[in-house]
């Protein structure tokens, strides 16, 4: 063990310069959170050997979020049926990427929920997801899906998505190089990630959010600034754009009651032009809880 494996460091631009976040992290007693006092990254320290975290997606990530978000995640039936509204809710921000010939490949692609959707709109679809269980139920439903990307030999696509993956990645800027050299001529990776700047976090006073909110899986947290940073310096261009997941009725719930699960409470009589014009409100001031971010090739 070298000296410096106990020393806090930022992964992404190697400062040791930092700011303590939070030193309480879900399922996870032995890390902290962290501010980059250089590229203003927030991350956890220390994280999960590589070894623990193959072993962790491979088999124990689902009842790890079974425990977290209930119901949904205890079967691979349950999930594909409980994500249909959340692949509706990421279409209209996609669809503008999407040609019909495009070949499409969804990193993290998991029961293929949003492969399924995204299948009307391009040419082809292939998911990689570590997990057996999720990866078969994909395969029954008729969902081209492999195991990692080495199963794909040297194949390159128009469309890459990759939706709350980069945070749980040890190297982010490593990976969508990696990926940047998948892309064909033109291509495009579509990214979304939790927003750091989540208006539950940084102007809410919820005791118990923080608390939820820092989790062991997640390396990094961004902004729209550190997200910015982090894809620039993978070599692609970028644009960011503010989303919106959670709805009014779950951000009253966290705050009477300080715990997730609200959401969709009170849609009997909050009417749509309520929720969206809240929505857009955090939106425009970049409290929303969610990035959706266009990386493209500089050429
Ligand atoms: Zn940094």
């Amino acid at each position: 063990m070298s000296a410096n494996t106990n020393t806090i460091l930022c992964r992404v631009c190697g400062s040791i310069e930092h700011t303590l976040i939070s030193s309480t992290v879900s399922g996870d007693s032995d890390s902290a959170v962290y501010r980059c006092q250089n590229c203003e990254l927030v991350y956890l320290f220390p994280i999960m050997t590589e070894e623990e975290e193959n072993a962790f997606y491979v088999s124990e990530f689902e009842d790890y979020m079974e425990g977290r978000s209930g119901p949904g995640w205890e079967s691979p039936e349950a999930h594909f049926r409980s994500y249909q509204a959340e692949g509706e809710r990421r279409l209209p921000l996609v669809r503008p990427y999407l040609s019909n010939d495009d070949s499409l490949l969804e990193i993290g692609s998991s029961t293929g929920y949003f492969l399924d959707d995204l299948s009307g709109y391009v040419s082809s679809v292939v998911g990689v997801e570590p997990s057996m269980a999720y990866r078969d139920y994909a395969l029954k439903r008729g969902i081209h899906t492999v195991e990692s990307l080495d199963d794909l030999d040297d194949r390159k696509f128009d469309v890459i998505a990759i939706y709350y993956v980069l945070e749980h990645l040890r190297d982010p800027v490593g990976y969508l190089s990696q990926l940047q050299a998948r892309l064909r001529k033109g291509g495009r990776i579509l990214i979304e990630v939790p927003n750091v700047d989540d208006v539950l976090l940084s102007r809410y006073d919820i005791p118990n959010f923080g608390p939820f909110y820092w989790q062991k899986v997640h390396y990094h947290v961004f902004s729209r600034q550190t997200l910015t940073d982090v894809i620039v310096r993978s070599g692609l261009e970028v644009d960011v754009f503010p989303a919106q997941r959670y709805d009014l009725s779950n951000h009253m719930v966290w705050m009477m009651e300080g715990r997730p699960g609200g959401m969709g409470r009170y849609t009997d009589f909050f009417s749509s032009e309520l929720e969206s014009s809240y929505s857009a409100a955090l939106n425009r001031h970049w409290l929303c809880d969610t990035l959706f971010a266009v990386a493209t090739d500089i050429d």
